[in-house]
């Protein structure tokens, strides 16, 4: 039996590293049907959406993507359509982990996170008043005459949603991981000491959640303060759960931990559905160019290899790229020890290297 397995190539160096990966993916030996589908500029350009409606019919058909980046267009009042497929196939959680590996380039060697940031709302869930608009002045009409908040028309207004059930499956699920993947600790992140309300309800529902998981370590902190604790101490944090803002940011912040974004890898996990990406972006100023690492794919095509049951597979695909990384030698500039390094190879080149040792067994041990 193969997998049916949507994969979408995106825009910028989306293509280069999607197909780098897909090929790593079939050296491991385990059969995929691929259902390929385009998103991203070119198909805003033909088809007049950068998303189109099929791409999440497929999605819905094989219940597991494989997605390359799509370039957000700034500025065009345009929805990103990263966003609109985590909300619309409701991928509520988006697991991140980092991890140190010999021969990445960090302050630190000593990483092992995992952030769990939850992906469906907060100041992500689009509930945005444009400047001039008459729903802005008609909601600072609102507020003006039913509080006491008198807030200037020359504004725009980003309305930040939390709810008890979203945080409750969120915090929910970074147990359920830390359980089925013997962490010992799960870490809140919040703010609400400011943000009573919003970021108070998030702590609240993690302290009542916690309380069923009695056999997992659980703390809370507050954002600016855990950004300063993962700079210093590291080591200490396991599990992070984490509203949508704070978990971008800090995902961002774990990977310049463990040695770049280049290595970095995602999971957008729903009860249906899920979709591994990796964290970085299109990187569009180097599209075409067989540049960037296609690393951070490819460990996110691992990920889908333990969502889809193939453990050894996914074992023997971080052991092939933890190799290439120790050796550094067939690795892309972001991973030498200058970005002008003449020795840095290209994105199909590291496939190459990849799929060597996977074919030479070496990998995995
Ligand atoms: P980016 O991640 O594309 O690039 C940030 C920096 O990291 C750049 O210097 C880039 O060259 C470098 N970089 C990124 N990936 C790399 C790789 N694989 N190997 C080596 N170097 C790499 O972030 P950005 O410039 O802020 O975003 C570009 C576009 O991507 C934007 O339109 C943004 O909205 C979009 N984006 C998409 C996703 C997604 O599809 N999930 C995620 C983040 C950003």
């Amino acid at each position: 039996m193969s997998y049916p397995v949507t994969l979408i190539p995106g825009d910028g160096t989306g293509p280069e590293i999607t197909e780098a990966t897909r090929r790593v993916l079939e050296a491991t030996g385990v059969p995929f049907t691929w259902h390929v589908q385009e998103a991203g500029l070119a198909v805003l350009e033909r088809e007049g959406s950068i998303l189109p409606p099929r791409v999440l019919d497929s999605i819905r058909h094989t219940r597991v993507a494989l997605k390359g980046p799509i370039t957000t267009p700034i500025g065009k009042g345009m929805r990103s359509a990263n966003v609109t497929l985590r909300k619309t196939l409701d991928l509520y959680a988006n697991v991140r982990p980092a991890k140190s590996f010999p021969g990445l380039r960090s302050r630190y060697s000593n990483i092992d996170l995992i952030i769990v940031r939850e992906n469906t709302e907060d100041l992500y869930a689009g509930i945005e008043f444009q400047r001039g608009s008459p729903d802005l002045h008609e909601l600072i009409d609102w507020l003006g005459e039913r509080t006491s908040i008198h807030l200037d028309y020359d504004a725009a207004i980003s309305i930040k949603y939390i709810s008890a059930a979203a945080s409750r499956r969120i915090v929910r699920f970074a147990f359920d991981y830390a359980v089925a993947n013997k962490r010992r600790k799960v870490t809140a992140v919040h703010k609400a000491n400011i943000m009573r309300y919003s970021d108070g309800l998030f702590l609240s529902v993690a302290q009542e959640v916690a309380r069923e998981y009695p056999q997992i370590q659980f703390e809370d902190r507050i954002v600016d303060n855990m950004c300063m604790q993962l700079v210093q101490k590291p080591e200490q944090y396991d599990v992070l759960v984490l509203p949508n803002l704070y978990g971008d940011i800090l995902s961002d912040l774990s990977a310049g931990l463990i040695g770049g974004l280049g290595v970095a890898p995602g999971a957008n996990i729903g009860k249906d559905y899920a979709v591994f990406e990796p964290v970085h972006g299109s990187a569009p100023k180097y599209a075409g160019q067989n540049k960037v690492n296609p690393m951070a794919m490819m460990f996110s095509g691992a990920l889908m290899l333990r969502h889809l049951g193939e453990r050894a597979a996914a074992e023997r695909l971080e052991g092939a790229l933890a190799a290439v990384i120790a050796e550094g030698r067939n690795v892309t500039y972001d991973l030498k020890p200058t970005p002008d390094d003449k020795t840095a190879v290209g994105t199909s080149q590291v496939a190459d290297a990849v799929i060597a040792k996977l074919k030479h067994g070496t990998a995995g041990k």
